[in-house]
Order: structure tokens, then sequence, then C-alpha cells
């Protein structure tokens, strides 16, 4: 992990790169479960993982334990 992160890190991507990237969608996350609300961001191949959202078969859950998939709304 370490390792990989010093080379994230060495070889980071241009910013103009981030800049640019006009794909990205921010989403509101909606868990069922336990009410929580969370803005994630999504590109051309899905949800960008995060720790607390986990994509399966085109949904994502809540890592709180939900079997119900969150509710989604776009921002814009
Ligand atoms: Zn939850």
């Amino acid at each position: 992990m370490t390792t990989e992160t010093k080379r994230t890190t060495k070889n980071a991507v241009p910013k103009a790169l981030w800049m640019v990237n006009e794909s990205i969608r921010e989403v509101v996350a909606f868990c069922p479960r336990c009410k929580a609300m969370e803005t994630v961001n999504f590109n051309a191949e899905g949800i960008i993982p995060t720790r607390r959202f986990t994509q399966k078969a085109g949904n994502i859950y809540h890592n709180c334990g939900s079997n119900v998939p969150c509710r989604l709304y776009s921002m814009s």
C-alpha cells in the first residue's frame, strides 16, 4: 500500500487532466437503511471507488451493511 501511494504521488496526473475531465458526474447517494446521504462521483466507467460505497451490478451499496441499493440523485 505504501509503495503504491508513493508511486501514485510520484507519477501524479497533471492537474490539467483533471480539469479537462468533463465526464465526471456528481451524484448524491441516499442509503435507505441508515438514511446517510453522501456525494459520490461517477466517471465513464462507473462510480469512482470510495471506502463507503461498493458497486455491484449497476447499483451502489453503502458500507453500513445495507443490502438495499442506494438511491441516486443527480446534482444537475
Ligand atoms: Zn447506510
